[in-house]
């Protein structure tokens, strides 16, 4: 379902709420992300997250967001239940207000001109599951974009958080690097 990139007739969509893509994909979250989400639920880090190995999630192994463990690499995501978001319920995202940004730009595939730019280069659709998002005139496109900005932004601070990790690494478990990022 890829779109043309061209923002000026590209086709915003409004989410049908049908929960694929909070079933099947693993959600990569950053510290940002967590933090969010502790404040809001009350729970400590480790019971939101989970770190999982590179078969468990389809990422370049040189990406960033790998954080190394003594026992190899690891991606911080969020904890699933029965292959399901731990977070979706029957009336939907359970932490809609303060969900991952992820799961915000979803499934838009928006590249800025530059980190901090708003101007868009190009723009379609992420084919990753089958999404039944439909045509909708009701959403707009800055805050699609404002989305990814603040997404780029907090990937980015959570990039130089893991590489200062793993400059130090292999010294700890999960619960190190929780504590090293000040999520516990
Ligand atoms: S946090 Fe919410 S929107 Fe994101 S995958 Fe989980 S249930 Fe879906
Ligand atoms: S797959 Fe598409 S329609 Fe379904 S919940 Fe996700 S964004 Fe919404």
């Amino acid at each position: 379902m890829r779109q043309k990139n061209c923002s000026s007739s590209f086709t915003l969509l409004q989410c049908q709420r049908c929960g694929t893509c909070c079933s099947e994909p693993v959600v990569p979250v950053t510290d940002s992300d967590i933090k969010r989400i502790c404040a809001y639920l009350n729970k400590p880090a480790r019971k939101l997250v989970k770190f999982v190995s590179p078969a468990e999630i389809s990422y370049d192994p040189e990406a960033d967001l790998w954080i190394n463990f003594r026992y190899g690499k690891r991606a911080m995501t969020l904890r699933k239940v029965r292959d399901r978001c731990a977070f979706l319920s029957d009336k939907g995202c359970a932490i809609y207000a303060v969900r991952p940004f992820t799961c915000r730009t979803f499934p838009y595939d928006v590249v800025l001109k530059s980190p901090k730019s708003t101007t868009i280069e190009s723009l379609g659709l992420l084919s990753i599951v089958d999404c039944k998002a439909k045509p909708s005139n009701e959403n707009s496109l800055s805050e699609v974009v404002e989305n990814v900005r603040r997404e780029s932004e907090q990937d980015r601070r959570y990039h130089r958080l893991v590489e200062k990790w793993n400059r130090l690494a292999p010294v700890g478990g999960t619960l190190d690097f929780l504590n090293f990022a000040r999520l516990e």
